[in-house]
C-alpha cells in the first residue's frame, strides 16, 4: 500500500528533518512547500518573487497558489507510490483540497503525524537553526555538527534562515496557532492520525514516528475476510 504521509507540527518541531529522514529511509519523494517556495524565490521566478515578501514576514502564501503547486506535484508519477508532505496543509481549506486530490489519485488514505514540542523549545530551536546558503539544505541534526560551519553536501556557508529571526518567529508561531493548529481537530478522529513526542533526540523521534506510520498503515489496510478452506465437490458428495 502507498504511504501517503503528512508531517504536521509547529515551526521548529522538526517536520523538515523528520520528513527528509523518513522519505530517504522509505524511498519516497519528500514534498516540502517551504523548499519549493524558497527555491522559486532564489531562482526569481514569478512565484518566487510573489511569495518572497510574504515568507519574510512569516505570513502564509494564499491557499489557491499553494493548492495549485501541491496538486500538480502529487499527480506526478513518482508521487503515486506514496509521498511525505512537509509544510502542507497549513489551513483548513488546504486540508479539504488535499482530501479532494487524494480522491482524485485514488491511492490509499493519508497518514497524518503531528509532532508535538513545547513552545519554549520551539523558539530556541528556531534561533539555533542554520541552513546552507548554497544549496538551501537544513543542517541535518542526524549528522554531528560541522565545526567549520560548512554544508556537508556542497561546502556552502551555513546561515540563519531569514524568517528565523525573533520577530518573524513569533509571528510564524501566532499564524500556526490561528490557521494551522485547527487542523489537529480536522484530522484527529481519523484512524490514521498519530501524535509523536518531538521533544526527544531526532533519532528517537524518527524511530517512534516510523513505528506510528507503520501502525497507521496497518490500520488502513482493508480488512480481509479470513480464508476458509473450500470444500470441493468430492468432499461434499461424501457428506
Ligand atoms: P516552512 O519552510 O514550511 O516553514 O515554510 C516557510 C514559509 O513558506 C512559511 O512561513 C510560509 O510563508 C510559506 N509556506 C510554506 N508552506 C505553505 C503553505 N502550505 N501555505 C502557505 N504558506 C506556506
Amino acid at each position: 500500500m502507498a504511504l501517503n504521509v503528512v508531517m504536521m507540527g509547529p515551526p521548529g518541531a522538526g517536520k523538515g528533518t523528520q520528513a527528509e529522514h523518513f522519505a530517504r529511509e522509505r524511498k519516497l519523494p519528500k514534498i516540502s512547500t517551504g523548499d519549493i517556495l524558497r527555491d522559486a524565490s532564489k531562482a526569481e521566478t514569478p512565484l518566487g518573487r510573489a511569495a518572497k515578501a510574504t515568507m519574510e514576514q512569516g505570513k502564509l502564501v494564499d491557499d489557491a497558489t499553494m493548492i495549485g503547486i501541491v496538486r500538480e506535484r502529487l499527480l506526478q508519477p513518482d508521487a503515486m507510490q506514496g509521498f511525505v508532505l512537509d509544510g502542507f496543509p497549513r489551513t483548513i481549506s488546504q486540508a479539504r483540497a488535499l482530501d479532494a486530490i487524494m480522491t482524485e489519485r485514488d491511492g490509499g488514505p493519508l497518514i497524518v503525524v503531528d509532532i508535538v514540542v513545547p513552545e519554549r523549545d520551539l523558539v530556541r530551536r528556531l534561533a539555533e537553526r542554520r541552513i546552507c546558503s548554497g544549496c538551501g539544505a537544513n543542517v541535518d541534526p542526524f549528522d554531528v555538527s560541522d565545526p567549520a560551519q560548512r554544508c556537508r553536501r556542497c561546502g556552502g556557508q551555513l546561515v540563519q534562515r531569514s524568517d528565523d529571526n525573533e520577530d518573524v518567529v513569533l509571528n510564524r508561531l501566532k499564524v500556526y496557532e490561528r490557521d494551522t493548529r485547527p487542523l489537529v481537530d480536522y484530522y484527529k478522529d481519523r484512524p490514521t492520525f498519530r501524535i509523536v513526542n518531538g521533544a526527544q533526540t531526532p533519532e528517537r523521534v524518527a524511530q517512534e514516528l516510523a513505528a506510528l506510520v507503520d501502525s497507521a498503515a496497518a490500520e488502513a489496510e482493508p480488512r480481509r475476510a479470513p480464508r476458509l478452506p473450500r470444500m470441493d465437490n468430492r468432499m461434499e458428495s461424501q457428506l
